[in-house]
């Protein structure tokens, strides 16, 4: 088979993954859409996403093969891709959204194109994973990205538990219905004082993140119906604390502007304190002679 070349720059023969928006379509970069618009073969794991994204930014399917294409269920399709790879075609690859491989299929088929010696290549673009650490407001120097929490309680209780010593930021996909109690489950296996954060409908319409402790995020989700798509992260453990001196110094200037409950919840937050604790230190320092 020949294949046709679409573009004048012609990328080098072999496997791209190329991610893809997980929410606004422009976030798709030029490279991704110069493979796109590129490739012999497309390859998705959706082909009528893939397709309606070409269509937003106007490039054409032509003639070109568009296959669908899962790890799971796809070795029949892997060897297509990989014959095709043999034969010096252009492949781009696109899950659903976001990052291919990253809670994606991708991986079986990079594999595979890895060991028959072809060249794999990443257009790094979107992920919701790093989306999420950079709003989160959770120290981003070391995370570890854990994917899907299992969905049975009991197991997910083991999984979570396996995790509580890791010190990196811990950064969790999660379906709305579960994560109210993924997060009580979080709360009970780390403690409920660690920071957190749930980011929902990242650079979407209705994009939300709520930051708080463990246990006040479980509150707050606790019984609440959640729309959207939602990452939940982690503060490590063992995360610095601040000394208690630093903590009184930054309770003692909350409390110029604000109110103590208020300002004892905001310290409290801060530092991944008992917000009882903080409120009991706020009141000894309202007190006149108060330390
Ligand atoms: N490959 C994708 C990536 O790079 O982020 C992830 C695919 S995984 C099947 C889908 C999960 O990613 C969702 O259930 C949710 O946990 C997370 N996710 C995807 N898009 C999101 C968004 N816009 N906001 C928040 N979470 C999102």
């Amino acid at each position: 088979m020949a294949w046709p070349v679409n573009s004048p720059a012609r990328p080098t023969p072999g496997l791209y993954f190329v991610a893809t928006p997980i929410g606004a379509a422009r976030d798709i970069t030029l490279r991704g859409l110069d493979l796109l618009a590129s490739a012999d073969v497309l390859v998705a794991e959706d082909t009528r996403t893939l397709r309606h994204l070409m269509d937003i930014h106007g490039v054409a399917l032509g003639g070109r093969p568009l296959w669908s294409y899962h790890d799971h269920s796809g070795e029949a399709v892997r060897q297509r891709v990989l014959a095709a790879l043999a034969e010096g075609a252009v492949v781009a690859y696109a899950s659903e959204a976001g990052t291919p491989l990253v809670s994606d299929p991708g991986f079986a088929l990079g594999r595979a194109a890895i060991a028959g010696g072809h060249a794999v290549t990443a257009a790094p673009g979107p992920s919701a994973a790093l989306a999420a650490l950079i709003v989160s407001g959770l120290p981003s120097d070391r995370f570890l990205f854990a994917g899907f929490p299992p969905s049975a309680a009991q197991a997910r209780r083991t999984w979570l538990g396996e995790l509580a010593q890791e010190r990196a930021t811990l950064i969790f996909y999660e379906s709305p219905n579960r994560v109210g109690e993924m997060l009580r489950d979080c709360a009970q296996c780390f403690g409920g004082t660690r920071q957190a954060a749930v980011c929902r409908e990242l650079t979407k319409k209705f994009e939300e993140t709520v930051r708080g402790t463990l246990q006040d995020l479980a509150d707050a989700f606790a019984g609440r119906s959640v729309k959207g798509e939602i990452v939940v992260l982690v503060g490590g453990a063992g995360e610095a604390r601040a000394d208690e001196a630093e903590v009184r110094a930054a309770l003692a200037r909350a409390l110029e502007g604000m109110k103590v409950k208020e300002a004892a919840a905001l310290v409290a937050d801060m530092y991944g304190l008992s917000r009882r604790d903080i409120y009991q230190m706020a009141l000894a320092l309202g007190r006149p002679g108060g330390n």
